[in-house]
């Protein structure tokens, strides 16, 4: 059992930006990473809307840059998933991961959200042999071959843009006929004459004897189906929070957001939320780090007010 000051689960932006706050207030914070170092973020090509980068940064660049500031003042990072979490006594809380159990004086909860799946057949068979969730880790499988990517909103565009790099051709498939994605982006994509657009439609079976050869889609509007033929299929169909370990324990709302008042705590006093855990409006870079800059300020004078 090892016993910490303050444990931050999750090291995205929200989490290592509560990891800067908290270990320059001298609280020598523990990160424990989850099993993406860095979170979403970090399998993103390109970060365009993060303020003070004019020409743009990477998702690995700038959070590996936010980790080696958190760490110049003494946080540590541990390369660990939190498996069991219990808020239900404490403080100290306490926590278990793969190869470890913790107690804490205060936890910020920073554990993001993951992809959200289609749930069609031949999806979760076919991940890593042509379905993906990441154009960064995956584009490059993909040059010269054709793709198709699942979703309307800024990720599928961005993502799909990305793609371009790589594949002959990009077609997104919709549910709807019009898109989700900002006008920034919409642009983008219409300028690019490797992208089209499959619209009314959804994948309803990804096809492929051990790797993707195709999917099965319908218009919703027609009814009609179609078989294409295609290497690779990329979703960006939204994501859910990283909330089970915490059901029961902290309030969620019916999506299992967890709900944080305006000091960033959780109905349990010393348990802090930040990032897009608690967060399903923003989901930014910059409001993620913002609320991790929060949490870390409210944690530290809630510690400091039980001393
Ligand atoms: P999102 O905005 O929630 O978009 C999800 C897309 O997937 C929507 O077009 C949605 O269709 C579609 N969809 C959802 N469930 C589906 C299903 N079961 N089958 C088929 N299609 C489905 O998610 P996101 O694109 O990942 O973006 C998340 C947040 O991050 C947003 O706030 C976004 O602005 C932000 N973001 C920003 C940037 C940027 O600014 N550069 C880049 C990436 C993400 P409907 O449109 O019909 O609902």
């Amino acid at each position: 059992m090892t016993k910490e000051k303050v444990i931050i689960i999750g090291s995205g932006p929200a989490g290592l930006t509560a990891a800067l706050y908290a270990a320059r207030a001298d609280l020598r914070p523990l990160v424990i990473s989850g099993n993406q170092l860095g979170g979403q973020v970090s399998i993103t090509s390109e970060v365009e809307n993060y303020p003070g980068f004019p020409n743009g940064t990477t998702g690995p660049g700038l959070v590996e840059e936010m980790q080696k500031q958190a760490e110049r003042f003494g946080t540590r990072v541990l390369i660990d998933e939190v498996i069991e979490a219990d808020f239900r006594s404490g403080p100290p809380f306490h926590l278990k991961t793969h190869g470890d159990s913790f107690e804490a004086e205060g936890v910020i909860i920073a554990s993001g959200s993951s992809p959200r799946r289609l749930g069609v057949p031949g999806e979760d068979q076919l991940i890593g042999r042509g379905v993906s969730f990441c154009a960064t880790c995956d584009g490059f499988f993909f040059r010269g071959k054709d793709v198709v990517v699942v979703g309307g909103g800024d990720s599928a565009l961005e993502e799909g843009l990305f793609l371009t790099k790589f594949a002959t051709r990009v077609r997104l498939i919709h549910r709807r006929n019009e898109l989700r994605a900002g006008e920034t982006l919409k642009k983008r994509a219409a300028a690019n004459e490797k992208v089209s657009y499959i619209w009314d439609s959804v994948v309803e079976e990804v096809r492929g004897n051990g790797k993707v050869e195709g999917v099965r889609i319908k218009n919703l509007k027609s009814g009609e189906q179609a078989e294409l033929a295609t290497d690779g299929v990329f979703i960006f169909i939204g994501h859910y929070p990283n909330s089970d370990l915490f059901k029961g324990q902290l309030t969620m709302d019916d999506h299992g957001y967890l709900i944080a008042d305006k000091l960033m705590m959780t109905n349990v006093p010393g348990v802090f939320a930040a990032g897009e855990i608690q967060d399903p409006v923003y989901r930014q870079v910059a409001t993620s780090v913002g609320q991790g800059c929060a949490a870390a300020m409210s944690l530290e004078r809630w510690l400091a007010a039980r001393e």
